[in-house]
């Protein structure tokens, strides 16, 4: 991907300009964007093969965990975002340093793009994420699966991994040039400015938490006006 035709350049401030000069010279010549931006997709893709692969036949009533467990992880990321990305918690420090310190300086409202593809790192969760929370879901979803058949673990299994997918795709659409195709999908905009809203410095202690959805701001309280 080359966005080297970055419209919003001349509107980058100096501090951010600095910061990413920063990031790119310190980008390890190990890094593999497209690897990172591709395994945990086709990890999570695997998962979620795999859990249909499995399905018994789900009855309609157990289908209902797929949109129980969208909405809890629509609550779980809000949560996730305000307590542990923009708070040093330890021994979580490590998340706030990459998001607040890091990602936050880096992005700010009016200058969101990436640059180019080696700007993944700045943006993706780290390679691992998926894989270990894939593996954190196994216990509650044999759990569930024990309780309710286990149609409805391999389901939470894979709804929730598919929310992480659609979190990491949105992010990284959000900070892709607004010429992208991806942005003009129905709705991607709208929560584009949502989430450029958010790294105004100013807001993004408390306000547009919410990264795949706005649902959990309005309920909150921490819709930005
Ligand atoms: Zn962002
Ligand atoms: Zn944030």
């Amino acid at each position: 991907m080359d966005q080297a035709d970055a419209p919003e350049a001349s509107e980058v401030p100096p501090h951010v300009a600095a910061a990413r000069a920063r990031y790119h010279a310190g980008l390890p010549r190990t890094y593999r964007p497209w690897l990172h931006l591709a395994a945990p997709f086709a990890c999570g893709a695997a998962v979620i093969a795999g859990c249909i692969a499995c399905l018994e036949g789900p009855a309609l009533s157990d289908m209902a965990v797929v949109p129980a467990m969208w909405i809890a992880s629509i609550a779980v990321e809000w949560r996730f975002h305000r307590d542990l990305l923009h708070r040093r918690v330890p021994p979580l420090q490590l998340l706030y340093d990459k998001h607040t310190v890091s990602h936050h300086s880096l992005y700010v409202d009016g200058a969101m793009q990436i640059a180019s593809a080696r700007d993944f790192r700045a943006i993706l969760f780290p390679w691992w994420a998926l894989p270990a929370l894939a593996a954190a879901l196994g216990p509650p979803a044999l759990l569930l699966g024990l309780v309710c058949g286990g149609d409805v673990g391999r389901l939470l299994m894979a709804t929730g991994v598919l929310y992480v997918m659609v979190y990491e795709a949105m992010h990284l659409t959000y900070h892709l040039r607004p010429s992208h195709p991806l942005r003009r999908l129905p709705g991607v905009e709208r929560l584009a400015r949502h989430h450029a809203l958010h790294h105004d410095p100013r807001r993004m202690q408390r306000e547009n938490l919410g990264v795949t959805s706005r649902l959990w701001d309005r309920l909150r309280g921490t819709l930005a006006r």
